[in-house]
């Protein structure tokens, strides 16, 4: 199996030449948190196979909602038809999020809702006369996606600087992030401060400026770095006062992952644009879902020979099937009592990832609701941090493989981001795993 794959396939964000000394793991199937590989094997899926998975694999419920879909239909062309499962998860994502939003705008991936997203900012300012605002605003670290418009506006260095010829122009804001604090400085007084800067950039740039892209609270790709909510109220206000519109891009962090089920619950704001994809479908199908408001929606209500109209489409747009598997999820969130249990699995997870904080090598323990990030560094005094070359998250990701976890460390990053139905005594073992591999990684 390992040979079949290696001779025909390539694998995402993976330099294939690894694989010559690090073995490639062909899952035979998959339940709960546990994947099972060929030999019988089994792994607590800790990163919820990139941050997508919900309530666990091969989930009872949002497999018989699955089934029962399919053998109804399962795929139709969305302009010009509709069908049941669509209208119904549209409802119920206007229900569930702030009044503002009122209009669903599917697409098949997170990086497409990004595009979706700056694209109709953009179109928006022209049909409404102000066809200037054609600028974006990021934060550092930030991730939006790999498509060419959604690394644009991102910024890790790692994924976008070969292709910087390619992309446009965004301008990046200062990290709000509370890692980059001064000693003694509190995670909203470093957000407060450096919010200051994004002031400067809106105030001066405000007449060629579209929209600021943010991932609230939590910057995944960029290293899991974690920000104080009043961060994104003072920018809610900011882009109020100067006309730009707020892409809140909730794609990894959406349904639970910070605590709330939306991130921008904990600031009291809300967007003009809502992206959501991942956990939507519980981690089974792709989709993705930008929400925007009625005010956005009427800039483009008009005559057709006006042409203001959304011209943007994906061929798998609002897949019934997987429509399905996100009313299956809304389900279990409503059924389950879910946001409050994860309360107190985020507690667990605090708990036992504590006593990391003292390691020699360990420069910071966070955590934002149902994720906690272990960083690595060279000297603890300093938090100067390993030189990339020398890979020591991937002895991490080596080592948790072997002791059955999957790891799967973002530089020198580690952190859990586990499927709901994880278990304390699971949360217990990765830590546990966790200081293991870290032990390991850093004995030299
Ligand atoms: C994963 C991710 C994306 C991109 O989603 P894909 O489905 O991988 O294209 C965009 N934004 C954020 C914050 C993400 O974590």
């Amino acid at each position: 199996m390992i040979q079949r794959d290696l001779s025909v396939l390539w694998h995402p964000c993976t330099q294939m030449k690894d694989h010559e000394t690090l073995p490639l793991i062909p899952i035979r199937r998959g339940e709960g948190v546990w994947l099972e590989d060929f030999e019988g094997k089994r792994y607590i899926d800790a990163v919820s196979s990139w941050w997508v998975n919900l309530f666990g694999h091969a989930n009872p419920r949002i497999n018989a909602a699955v089934r029962e879909q399919l053998d109804l239909l399962e795929h139709v062309i969305l302009a010009g038809f509709s069908h049941e499962p669509v209208v119904e998860l549209s409802e119920r994502l206007i229900e569930l999020t702030p009044p503002n939003l009122t209009r669903c705008f599917y697409a098949d991936n997170g990086s497409a809702a990004v595009e979706v997203a700056l694209k109709m900012s953009f179109h928006y300012w022209r049909n409404r006369g102000q066809p200037q605002k054609t600028k974006f605003v990021t934060l550092q670290d930030s991730y939006h996606g790999e498509t060419l418009g959604a690394l644009a506006v991102g910024d890790v260095a790692l994924y976008k600087e070969t292709y910087a010829p390619l992309l446009m122009q965004a301008f990046t804001a200062p990290s709000p992030a509370g890692c980059y604090a001064n000693d003694g400085e509190s995670y909203a007084e470093y957000a407060r401060r450096q919010f200051e800067a994004m002031a400067a950039l809106l105030e001066k740039h405000a007449d060629e400026l579209a929209a600021v892209i943010v991932e609230p609270l939590l910057q995944c790709a960029g290293g899991m770095r974690m920000y104080h909510p009043i961060y994104l109220s003072l920018l809610r206000e900011a882009c109020d006062q100067y006309n730009v519109h707020l892409i809140a891009d909730e794609i990894a962090v959406g349904f639970g992952r910070t605590g709330t089920m939306f991130a921008c619950e904990q600031a009291k704001i809300s967007a003009d644009f809502l992206c959501l994809s991942k956990g939507l479908t519980g981690g089974y199908l792709p989709l993705s879902v930008v929400l925007t408001t009625e005010e956005v929606y009427q800039a483009f209500y008009d005559d057709y020979i006006k042409l203001n109209a959304f011209l943007h489409s994906h061929s798998y747009t609002g897949n019934p099937l997987a429509c399905r598997a996100a009313l299956a999820t809304l389900d279990i969130f409503a059924q389950d009592n879910v946001i409050e249990n994860n309360r107190k699995l985020a507690q667990v997870m605090g708990d036992v990832t504590r006593p990391l904080r003292d390691h020699p090598h360990v420069g910071e323990v966070r955590q934002q609701g149902m994720v906690v990030a272990i960083e690595m560094v060279k000297d603890k005094a300093t938090r100067q941090s390993y030189p990339w070359q020398e890979r020591r998250g991937l002895r991490v990701y080596r080592y948790a493989l072997e002791k059955g976890a999957l790891l799967r460390p973002l530089g020198n990053v580690i952190y859990f981001m586990p499927p709901y139905v994880i278990t304390p005594e699971q949360i217990q073992l990765l830590a546990e795993i966790a200081l293991g591999g870290i032990e390991v990684a850093t004995d030299d």
